[in-house]
């Protein structure tokens, strides 16, 4: 679904009306669309008893229709100007505010079933998805807004250019739902690039069958070289022969190897670390 573009006035962005210059550091990217604001209100559906997360709240176009449908919410907000201005015009009983850098931040104090949102930084979302994926066990479900091809990069199947070790990492962890596209008329200041709305969903621990750091390895050294052969990319940790008796073709490149694929490779590996003396 694509969302028109709203009608907007310079002089009525909210930025303008705050007297906030954005930062670009900081992917200052402010939604004016009450029509988008309104359909990601709308996705999550926040519930009073929800442990509801904004990252990055900046001048509270979210924050507001999220606080008044869930009473509650923890903010994460790195820019010191922007976290004055929260502190000055919410109820600290009803909005808890996180000064600091959601790279770093320990998503898991805030508790259980954490439902995490936010309009994202686009300079940082990759870090941050995988920073987020480390939580995953604590959390219920996430809804973003991202740069497109991030989307793309995350939903691809393999077989395609997108398609790499965003996609396997966060397939493997989380159930991903392309929600709807929002153009750069929807900000402001208008991002060079198009924009979506994704959910991510943990999934049950019971469809995870690999240890994430022998996944982690295999699949940061299959993408190494995208062009490479994987027996020419993975031979620092597996034989062609090793290779072959796990049914994957040894020629193969990286991007054609479906998520079962490395699965079955993270578990060779974990077996083989467990083999050594
Ligand atoms: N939620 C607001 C909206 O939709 O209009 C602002 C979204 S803006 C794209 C990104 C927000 O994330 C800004 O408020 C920015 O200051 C904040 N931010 C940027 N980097 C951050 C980081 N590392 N940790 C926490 N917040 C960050």
């Amino acid at each position: 679904m694509q969302i028109m573009p709203p009608k907007k006035h310079a002089s009525h962005s909210p930025s303008a009306q705050s007297g906030h210059a954005p930062r670009k550091r900081f992917g200052q990217n402010f939604l004016v669309d009450q029509g988008v604001i309104h359909h990601i209100v709308q996705a999550v559906n926040p519930q009073p008893q929800d442990v509801l997360v904004e990252i990055g709240p900046g001048l509270g176009a979210l924050t507001d229709p999220l606080l008044a449908r869930a009473g509650r919410l923890h903010v994460v907000e790195i820019d010191r100007d922007l976290i004055a201005r929260l502190k000055q015009r919410y109820d600290p009983e009803k909005l808890t505010l996180h000064a600091g850098d959601a790279l770093a931040f320990d998503f898991g104090a805030l508790g259980e079933r954490l439902r995490i949102v936010g309009n994202l930084p686009y300079n940082i979302s990759t870090p941050l998805l995988f920073h987020l994926a480390g939580f995953a066990e604590r959390i219920h479900d996430m809804h973003f807004m991202l740069q497109k091809e991030v989307v793309e990069r995350m939903t691809a199947e393999p077989g395609g250019s997108a398609y790499g070790r965003l996609s396997v990492m966060l397939q493997y962890r989380f159930y991903l739902d392309w929600l709807f596209d929002v153009p750069p008329e929807s900000f402001d200041p208008a991002p060079r690039v198009e924009s979506a709305v994704v959910r991510l969903m943990p999934k049950p621990a019971a469809e995870l069958c690999a240890d994430m750091a022998c996944l982690e390895k295999v699949v940061a050294t299959a993408f190494s070289q995208r062009r490479k052969m994987l027996r020419n990319n993975l031979k620092t940790l597996f034989s062609t022969a090793d290779l072959t008796a796990l049914n994957l073709a040894p020629d193969s490149r990286p991007e054609q190897l479906p998520l079962a694929g490395f699965i079955a490779l993270a578990r060779r590996l974990a077996a083989k670390n467990d083999e050594l003396p």
